[in-house]
């Protein structure tokens, strides 16, 4: 068994801390700390404009975390890999890109599942350009209804937009199947892999999706940065999201040529040393592999939902397939009187709707309490976290 703590200083520094809210974001590790500070401190410069020494290494460096991604997903090119600050931007630049392309009466499919960052930029697609946006619905176990999926789809369907894992429930959705079905009916599909991404191995090849988008803040790397997958022949097809310097090959004052992707989506200065740092955060991950992360996840996961059930009044929202992230509710108890206790016993939990409002007014729940694991948890966590919830609810029944 591995001591993962000891690779992530926070816990050094806060020794008391149960923190069980990596979904919100990891924590960092020593190693991409530092990484990240050696390069501000030995190597910095910015990128692709200097024939200075500095910015040559530094150019180097940030393309070589291009690459360190793309073996990371297994992508085909590393033109597929364009970067951003985040999962919301990556989906904002699709749902921008698209709706160049989209005509009044598309439908673009999304679930009930979605996190808002997958939900508001198509809802603003379909104000202007009148598509229509229909939900995959999910079933009484959370789980999606592929029936509905498979009884709906039809060619006037042009994209399926669905989280790789949901940030409430915590299971993996069956991309494969969704894929497959799409494809038939020559629908692209966009996976928001924000959690998906931290807990499964992930192989964009194999998987068969079009789009893939994820942050790297929460597989243990910097904020700031975050990447689209897309397939090389659709991201040549779609235009720019933002536009100004670095992404132009020729300029004047009637038209402008942009590059090719990937440059011609990352117009101005990137997030150099938090793209470096990504690249550092997925060398400290191969150390240990997605397989063996996954593994380890889905056993510290089972240990925590069997706890978690066994406490009076609750009501688990997650189940057997959750990986990660497991939310419930207690009945009878408000979700934010329980974190505010566990706050006050430093334990770290996720309280409120996670950006994920109608998943939770279709539960017929006003809020939830959310932990999730990074690869640092461990039994001993979650003992004190069920300890303390147990403690929390006698307290607030005054039982
Ligand atoms: N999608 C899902 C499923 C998420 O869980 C999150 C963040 O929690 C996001 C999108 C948005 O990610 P970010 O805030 O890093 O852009």
């Amino acid at each position: 068994m591995i001591d993962f703590k000891k690779f992530f200083p926070i816990f050094q520094n806060n020794p008391n801390v149960v923190f069980l809210d990596s979904g919100a974001s990891a924590q960092k590790p020593e190693f991409v700390i530092n990484a990240m500070n050696d390069f501000y401190k030995k190597d910095y410069a910015n990128i692709h404009r200097g024939l200075y020494n500095l910015s040559q290494v530094a150019s180097s460096l940030y393309d070589e975390a291009r690459d360190k991604v793309k073996l990371f997903i297994g992508a085909k090119y590393k033109e597929e890999i364009v970067f951003t600050k985040g999962t919301t931007e990556a989906i904002n630049l699709l749902a921008y890109s698209f709706s160049k392309i989209l005509k009044k009466g598309d439908v673009v499919f999304l679930t009930e599942l979605e996190h808002h960052a997958n939900l508001i930029p198509w809802q603003e697609v379909a104000k202007y350009n009148g598509i229509v946006l229909k939900f995959i619905p999910i079933l009484d176990n959370g789980e999606l209804d592929y029936d509905w999926f498979e009884n709906n789809i039809s060619s006037e369907v042009k994209l399926v937009c669905m989280s790789g894992q949901s940030n409430v429930i915590g299971f993996k959705n069956d991309i494969e199947r969704v894929v497959r079905v799409a494809h038939n009916f020559g629908a692209k599909v966009i996976i928001d892999g924000a959690q998906l991404i931290s807990h499964f191995k992930i192989d964009v090849e194999t998987l068969n999706v079009d789009f893939l988008a994820f942050s790297g803040h929460k597989i243990y790397g910097p904020t700031g940065i975050g990447v689209l997958y897309g397939k090389k022949e659709l991201l040549d097809m779609l235009p720019p999201y933002q536009v100004g310097g670095d992404m132009v090959e020729k300029v004047s004052f009637d038209k402008t040529i942009f590059k090719k992707t990937p440059e011609k989506f990352e117009a101005g200065t990137p997030p150099i040393v938090e793209t470096i740092g990504l690249g550092y955060a997925i060398d400290f991950l191969n150390e240990f592999s997605m397989d063996f992360i996954e593994k380890e996840a889905f056993e510290l996961t089972k240990y925590a939902i069997e706890k978690i059930a066994d406490v009076k009044n609750v009501r688990l929202i997650s189940h057997r397939n959750s990986n990660a992230v497991i939310s419930f509710v207690v009945d009878g108890v408000s979700s934010f009187d329980i974190a505010s206790f566990l706050a006050m016993k430093n334990i770290c939990v996720r309280v409120g709707k996670h950006c994920a409002e109608p998943l939770h007014n279709k539960l017929g729940i006003d809020s939830s309490i959310r932990l999730s694991l990074g690869i640092y948890n461990d039994k001993r966590d979650i003992d004190i976290f069920v300890n303390e919830l147990e403690h929390a609810i006698s307290l607030i029944l005054g039982k």
